[in-house]
């Protein structure tokens, strides 16, 4: 039915090519572009030689335009990093080529990410008459889905959301992150923010957490980070007063985290190092364990899911929907970890609602503006399996 190009042969890019090939009925032509091209030589290799590959830096948006007028896609799945969203929004807009990417734009300088530099996009896509989806990936993408599902389907108004996120699994190196390094340790130093009685309130970085009792996992530290999908929730479902995002870390990763901070490894401003500008976080980035290739001997599994608390007929009920993804089931399926699984099948997911034309609009849009329900039914059949189950109360 389409052809599509995937930017980024990442972790999670990865997991988007191979999703798509088991889908082959909507992604007919497969073609994927990145910065180094021996990822995406490997990647070809593990895809029996099934996809199309192609050397590019997005940052070059001339370089962008020029391989989409070659391959002609129908849309563009950015699993680069946030750094490229708008570069490569501008080679989509210039070429009228969707867009979905799974993460807002952050400028490169700034440790800072919000959704106002891509939603300034919505109507040069409009007028194109073309469609931006952003942040179809688990947190932020599922999350979104599975809240406004609960507002579809279960309640009358929400008023309260805590999205908790939990990673129960080893990996058996002292130190790795689970996506881009970078990213990662750039989105955990920040200073946590949160939605209360409709006013944002900020805090220092990890400054709060509290024991939180996972499904199927039991109780674990989980901190309050401040998490894109915040921002585009709150001005989807008006209703919400009150919604936190809570993420676990184990005391060995928030010790190694501190040292590397003390000794300014995670610093993003360039130092001199042998006559040559280096930025210290990008060189720990590549001396620590690569999340496209720590699969191996994963044990495991995450539970992400959202404490959704609201009216239905009049009384204060609270349910939580989630998922668990087991990383050996993920390794044996295509070769990667839970957190790059959990990413790359929702991009897959939403691009298919988008080719299917299910989802339809030109414009700059969130999951929360769709009817989400086909995009719930893919998550079951696609890997995904969700489960919605009464719980006491919203968290204290
Ligand atoms: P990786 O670092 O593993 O992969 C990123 C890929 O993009 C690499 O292959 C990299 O190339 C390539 N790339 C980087 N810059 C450019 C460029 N200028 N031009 C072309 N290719 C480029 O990251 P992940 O796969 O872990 O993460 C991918 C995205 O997914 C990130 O934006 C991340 O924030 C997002 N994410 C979203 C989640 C969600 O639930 N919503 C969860 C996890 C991640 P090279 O090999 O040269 O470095």
């Amino acid at each position: 039915m389409s052809k599509i190009l995937i930017i980024g042969a990442g972790a999670a890019g990865r997991v988007v090519t191979k999703k798509c090939l088991m889908n082959t009925s909507i992604f007919t032509d497969i073609h994927v572009a990145s910065r180094t091209f021996d990822r995406c030589k490997k990647l070809k290799k593990e895809c029996n030689n099934k996809i199309h590959i192609y050397k590019l830096d997005a940052d070059i948006v001339t370089d962008t335009i020029s391989l989409i007028k070659k391959i002609t896609p129908a849309i563009v799945i950015n699993m680069a990093l946030p750094y490229q969203d708008l570069p490569i929004m501008e080679a989509c807009l210039e070429t009228n080529t969707h867009y979905l990417d799974t993460a807002n734009y952050e400028p490169k300088e700034t440790a800072k990410f919000c959704y106002k530099w891509q939603w300034d996009y919505h109507d040069r896509f409009k007028e194109k008459k073309i469609m931006a989806l952003l942040g179809s990936g688990f947190d932020p993408g599922v999350t979104n889905a599975f809240i406004k599902f609960a507002d579809q389907t279960i309640f009358d108004t929400i008023e309260h959301i805590d999205i908790i996120d939990c990673n129960d699994g080893d990996h058996g190196h002292p130190f790795a992150t689970n996506f881009n390094p970078e990213i990662n340790i750039r989105e955990i130093s920040q200073k946590g923010k949160y939605y209360e009685n409709g006013n944002w309130k900020q805090t220092e970085p990890m400054a709060i957490s509290k024991t939180i009792n996972f499904p199927e996992v039991g109780p674990k530290k989980a901190y309050l980070l401040y998490h894109e999908e915040l921002e585009s929730l709150v001005k989807h479902i008006p209703s919400i007063q009150n919604i936190r995002f809570w993420m676990t870390f184990s005391e060995s990763y928030l010790n190694y985290l501190k040292v590397l901070q003390n000794v300014g490894m995670t610093s993003i401003k360039p130092i001199v190092f042998k006559g040559k500008k280096i930025i210290p976080l990008e060189f720990l980035k590549e001396v620590l364990p690569d999340p496209a290739h720590i699969s191996a001997n994963y044990n495991g599994k995450t539970c992400i899911g959202c404490i959704i608390t609201g009216k239905i007929k009049g009384q204060t009920k609270s349910k939580l929907i989630y998922n668990i993804c087991h990383h050996k089931q993920c390794h044996d399926e295509v070769n990667a970890q839970a957190v790059s699984y959990t990413t790359g099948v929702p991009a897959m997911i939403g691009a298919k609602m988008i080719l299917e034309k299910t989802w339809t609009g030109n414009g700059v849009f969130n999951i929360e503006e769709f009817n989400v329900i086909p995009f719930m039914n893919e998550l079951n059949n696609q890997g995904l399996p969700w489960k919605v189950v009464d719980i006491d109360g919203p968290l204290d």
